[in-house]
């Protein structure tokens, strides 16, 4: 049996005909570039996450890069990224002429730590980008509170997130990505919604912002040949539009069998001894990005090697802390003295295959490989 580590073939069979349908309409009326379908798609988004603004663009690290040039980033400013994520979230801030500030995260769900933003907020810090990191939001009330209280700008970087909600202490509900100042998602393949090549866009509910990001994305223009400002070009194609657009009515029934895949890991790999399954904070949905376990003892090199073996691919997310990266040593950057979380997990998280097309049976043969390799190495 093989098991892949996301299966994008099965999920196009599944939807084969909505999203053939969808391509040859682009290619029949060959409106190519900003075509009825990427205005459509934005709009379904926006009705789905409840936002007055989805600003489709080329990508997740173009989204970043628009947001922070949207709140006017200045040379020199901070902006307070978690250390452990992908390096785009830090990557769009120096890109800018900005100084990242690497804040520890929650050992327990990967998210960026409330209590290390607090000992980093300086005078210059302008901004805030929580990662909700594998599919699961960040605390996202406390770094609101924190945000409130030092007058920072919050852009949510949801590439692995979406469809996940926070639950606030008041009952009320909000999609991930949708509460900050500017929320930012990746479209890449294999994300939560992937469409078949790049693809991003950003939320907000604010106009001003909405404004400024869409005339951002389109070389400074105001109106056409009009450029009010210097900006670049990064755009949603019409083909991917429309993959998106014929797999966004399913994306909740992709979450509820991403989650289900969950449980079934989660039932037979909590009490593996040497095991520690993922955690599920109070007040958040998790949508199952990514299904990361903590090996400790050094032993996880070797599961993954006896996993490898066996057919079984793995994933390390993220093998380095940013503040490990080479290019972080010769740029300017700074970090939280007390880091501890985001120097450790890299040497413990192991991401399992995790995709909506995964069955009990391939999950079966995951686990009895991983509780074996325990029971040989004790
Ligand atoms: C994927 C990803 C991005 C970048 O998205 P691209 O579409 O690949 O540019 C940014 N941040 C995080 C956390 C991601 O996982």
């Amino acid at each position: 049996m093989s098991v892949r580590m996301v299966d994008l073939y099965g999920q196009y069979e599944e939807l084969k005909a909505e999203i053939d349908a969808g391509m040859r309409s682009v290619i029949t009326e060959s409106a190519f570039i900003n075509g009825p379908a990427v205005g459509a798609f934005a709009r379904e988004l926006s009705d789905y996450l409840g936002v007055r603004h989805t600003l489709p663009c080329g990508n997740g690290t173009d989204a970043l890069i628009l947001a922070l040039m949207a709140i006017g980033l200045a040379p020199g400013d901070e902006v307070i990224v978690p250390a452990f994520t992908y390096a785009a979230t830090a990557e769009a801030v120096a890109l800018l002429g900005g100084v990242p500030v690497m804040a520890d995260v929650n050992p327990a769900t990967f998210g960026i730590d409330p209590e290390s933003i607090r000992r980093l907020v300086s005078p210059r810090t302008r901004a805030i980008i929580p990662v909700h990191l594998f599919g699961q939001p960040c605390d996202m009330e406390e770094i609101l509170r924190i945000a409130g209280t030092h007058g920072l700008r919050v852009i949510e970087d949801n590439a692995q997130s979406l469809g996940s909600e926070v639950i606030f202490s008041d009952g009320t509900r909000r999609f991930a990505g949708t509460i900050g100042d500017i929320g930012c998602t990746s479209f890449f393949p294999t994300k939560v919604l992937g469409c078949f090549g790049d693809g991003g866009a950003l939320f907000t509910d604010d106009d001003r912002l909405a404004e400024r990001i869409r005339c951002l994305a389109s070389h400074g223009q105001s109106t056409r040949y009009l450029h009010e400002t210097v900006g670049f070009n990064s755009r949603l194609d019409t083909l991917q539009a429309a993959v998106l657009r014929a797999k966004l009515p399913r994306l909740d029934e992709h979450i509820a069998r991403r989650r289900a895949a969950a449980q079934r890991y989660t039932r037979r790999l909590e009490h593996v001894a040497g095991v520690e399954v993922p955690a599920e904070a109070p007040g958040r949905t998790h949508v199952w990005g990514q299904y990361t376990l903590k090996i400790a003892d050094g032993k996880r090199d070797g599961l993954r090697r006896r996993l490898e073996a066996a057919g079984i691919p793995t994933m390390i997310y993220y093998p380095l802390p940013l503040f490990g990266q080479p290019a972080a040593q010769h740029m300017p950057c700074l970090c939280d003295s007390r880091m501890q979380a985001a120097r450790l997990l890299p040497e413990c998280v192991l991401s399992l295959p995790m995709h909506p097309c995964l069955t009990a049976e391939q999950q079966e043969t995951i686990t009895d490989e991983i509780e074996r390799y325990f029971h040989d190495n004790p």
